[in-house]
């Protein structure tokens, strides 16, 4: 099967549930059994909790393990991906900070792309160090020179492709393969791609994260994350998930599988608008640049071209030259359409200035001018340039 396929059909069980298209939402804690001994076979069954539960072992034996809501989202998020495993967390970042902690031990090192989402940075620098564990930020573009950064205590390279400020694309086949040579785990930050448009482990990831809140969500309405593994990785993983109590709201599961069903058709949109809007964006006076993986002069592009089979919504804008902050903040609040706020990956278009500079430490980020992040929504492409339009009369030097 196709994916739009699959993100139609996975997880469903409409004969399980007396033909709703969708899964009842099961608000749950205490999970009720006919005896004792069912009730004592199901909490052992736990320590070996098969997460994605298609039968293979006992049914569980409390809420916190999971629920049929959260089985559908997760067997969905497997299908999609080719993983074998899904943990669903309570957001994108938890996420994070659950595949590297399943993986790590004090005194081990991890290798982390310096175009990272920067509350990953931050929890690598403030909160892993603090348990004995060394992080060496690298070039995104760094390619197979990453194994002159491989020590022996090196566990984890992550690796986030394009990073979602500075859209590099990374080489991931070349890092993952140096990697396998020293048996250290390729973990990915798919969230901008999303499963729809690269496909992690056929390019050598071993663990791959989804912000959930982005595009599988949908609709700016739920923060969620996802883990998803292989084989291979389910044993550290299932365990940490286990012992760290994470949980989340079956109410949450549910509007993220409702999100994901369209995702196919919305993600076509977004990158159709985004395409067009940076197509008109380069001609403007005020632009040096666009940071877009889809355009062909993106330094990325070939490597993006090789690897994924769509761009999404999100991109970056250096203007000429760097314009003072009154001028940029005029422009933005000038706009209609365009909402001021972070995340993306919901319905409608959003714009910010920021400063992508405050979060590297071992490559440059220089540009000749200010940067603006604009993510494409689903509004029609015409009033979004529009807006743009009326609003760069608002940027004066
Ligand atoms: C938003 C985001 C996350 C984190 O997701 P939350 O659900 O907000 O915690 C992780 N990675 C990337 C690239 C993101 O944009």
């Amino acid at each position: 099967m196709k994916k739009e396929t699959l993100i139609v059909h996975a997880g469903r069980k409409p004969e399980k549930q007396s033909g709703s298209v969708n899964p009842a939402i099961y608000q749950t804690s205490t999970i009720l059994f006919p005896t004792q001994e069912a009730y004592d076979n199901a909490a052992r069954g736990e320590e070996y909790y098969d997460p994605i539960f298609e039968g293979k072992t006992t049914d569980p034996s409390y809420g916190l393990a999971a629920t049929p809501t959260i089985f559908a989202l997760q067997e969905a998020l497997c299908k999609l991906d080719g993983a074998d495993y899904a943990f669903i967390t309570p957001s994108g970042l938890s996420a994070i900070s659950l595949a590297i902690t399943s993986l790590v031990n004090h005194g081990d090192h991890i290798l982390v792309s310096d175009s990272v989402y920067g509350p990953t940075r931050r929890f690598c620098i403030k909160d892993l160090s603090r348990f004995g564990i060394e992080t060496t930020f690298y070039d995104p573009q760094i390619g197979s020179g990453i194994k002159d950064l491989i020590k022996p205590n090196t566990k984890v390279i992550f690796v986030e492709s394009p990073g979602s400020l500075t859209f590099e694309i990374q080489d991931i086949p070349a890092i993952a393969k140096e990697a396998k040579k020293h048996n250290i785990a390729v973990v990915m930050d798919n969230s901008w791609a999303s499963p729809l448009y690269f496909d992690s482990f056929s390019h050598g990831v071993d663990i791959c994260i989804h912000a959930i809140t982005k595009y599988i969500g949908g609709h700016s309405d739920i923060v969620l994350g996802a883990v998803t593994c292989r084989k291979d990785y389910a044993e550290p993983l299932t365990k940490h998930f286990k012992f760290s109590g994470l949980h989340v709201s079956p109410q949450d599961c549910y509007l993220a599988l409702r999100g994901l069903r369209t995702m196919a058709v919305r993600l076509k949109q977004h990158q159709e608008n985004a395409l067009s809007i940076t197509t008109w964006l380069k001609k403007r006076p005020e632009v040096s640049r666009i940071l877009y993986p889809a355009l062909p002069e993106h330094p990325g592009h070939d490597l993006w071209k090789r690897d994924f089979t769509g761009a999404t919504g999100l991109f970056g804008i250096i203007l000429k030259k760097h314009y003072p902050k009154e001028a940029i903040y005029k422009f933005i609040d000038s706009l209609k359409l365009f909402g001021i706020g972070c995340s993306w990956g919901g319905f409608e278009s959003l714009i910010l200035s920021l400063n992508p500079g405050i979060s590297r430490s071992v490559t440059k980020w220089e540009p000749e001018g200010s940067y603006i992040r604009v993510y494409a929504g689903l509004e029609n492409v015409d009033d979004l340039i529009g807006d743009l339009e009326q609003g760069f009369k608002h940027l004066k030097p």
